[in-house]
């Protein structure tokens, strides 16, 4: 009876036990990250307190931030919070993004999705990003000035072209080279997520080229204050020659190289986007002086660009080259791009290559 009553007891105490440890686990880790402190002086502790403080709004209509006093006035205004489907992706970013890049986000004055509608890639004409600057406001105006980027509707609902990462990636640099085949044909990872990421980089990628560059809104651009100037290395004459961006940066298409002032840097190493081009406006695609061994060789591990985009202006290099390194650094890592130049000879190139390699040296100039 005794041993009995002791084996009821040992296997209830053994229930007991079991059902103890269970009940006492810790829920999962949701986060292991901790925010920055620019962040939690706004309310942002993380991708829900992201959307509920309105760090994020929607936009309608089309501000001209471009404008100058008397054009301008203020700033853009939006409403929120943002609701589905909107919040639920950016929040995940939020919290994927590494920390450097959220405090870069919540560093900005407001974040917009411009609801304007729009269709693939003429959905990058209604995404920007500034800094306010003297020139926006009345003489004597001194600040503060505010900093806004605006990503659109049309990476939801603007066509197929941000159905995966490659697809965004593709219908990019398509636009840009005005040329329709090359392509990339595979990203890891490749949801939505490294899109939104990277939309969101590029914009705020133009915000910090003014806080970088640009210590007083409106002043001289000094090259040299950052990475000590070598991340200009790759263009020709380096920090102490390459040119202040347009202050309107417009989208470096073959149209958009044509205009005045666009492009003004050349490589240091060829090939030259002219080179590209001509290549492209001759019908030249093929064998070694064609578009596709001009185009593969940006593409080269050791080419210090971060893609054709990058290689356009030395702005848009500073901005490219800090998306990626967004996305390196995110959670979920970009750990391959695959472009294919699909001419004759036929080229495969993975920008996941360039990591450790050409680019590490600009990589490395911003900061984690
Ligand atoms: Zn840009």
């Amino acid at each position: 009876m005794m041993i009995r009553h002791a084996l009821i007891l040992f296997a209830g105490l053994l229930a007991a036990l079991t059902f103890a440890c269970v009940a006492v686990a810790p829920p999962p880790v949701q986060r292991v990250k901790a925010v920055p402190q620019v962040c939690l002086d706004k309310g942002i502790s993380d991708g829900r307190t992201f959307i509920s403080t309105q760090q994020v709004q929607y936009l309608f209509g089309n501000p001209d931030p471009s404008a100058m006093y008397p054009g301008y006035g203020s700033g853009p205004r939006g409403y929120g919070p943002v609701g589905p489907p909107y919040d639920d992706d950016l929040l995940k970013a939020f919290d994927s993004a590494p920390p450097f890049f959220q405090a870069d986000l919540c560093r900005l004055t407001k974040i917009f999705i411009n609801l304007n509608d729009c269709s693939d890639t003429s959905c990058l004409n209604i995404s920007w990003g500034y800094r306010e600057q003297p020139r926006q406001f009345a003489a004597l105006y001194n600040g503060p000035f505010a900093r806004y980027i605006a990503i659109s509707k049309g990476l939801w609902f603007g066509g197929g072209w941000t159905q995966s990462y490659h697809h965004y990636e593709t219908a990019i640099l398509r636009n840009l080279l005005g040329w329709n085949a090359p392509y990339y044909e595979s990203a890891i990872p490749d949801d939505f997520n490294p899109v939104l990421l990277a939309a969101l980089a590029h914009e705020l990628g133009h915000v910090k080229w003014y806080e970088t560059f640009v210590s007083s809104p409106g002043g001289p651009h000094n090259f040299r204050q950052f990475c000590d100037g070598n991340f200009f290395d790759a263009w020709r004459g380096g920090w102490s020659v390459v040119h202040v961006p347009p202050k309107w940066r417009e989208l470096l298409t073959p149209a958009g190289r044509r205009r005045p002032n666009a492009v003004q840097d050349t490589h240091k190493d060829p090939p030259q986007t002219a080179d590209i081009d001509r290549a492209i406006a001759d019908n030249n695609f093929d064998g070694n002086s064609g578009a596709g061994a001009l185009l593969d060789q940006i593409y080269k591990p050791d080419a210090p660009w971060a893609n054709f985009f990058a290689s356009t202006a030395p702005d848009e290099d500073f901005v490219e080259t800090y998306k990626l390194k967004v996305l390196v650094n995110a959670d979920n890592r970009l750990q391959s791009l695959q472009l294919v130049i699909p001419t004759n000879p036929s080229y495969r190139k993975n920008v996941g290559d360039k990591i450790d390699n050409g680019l590490a040296v600009k990589l490395q100039c911003f900061r984690t």
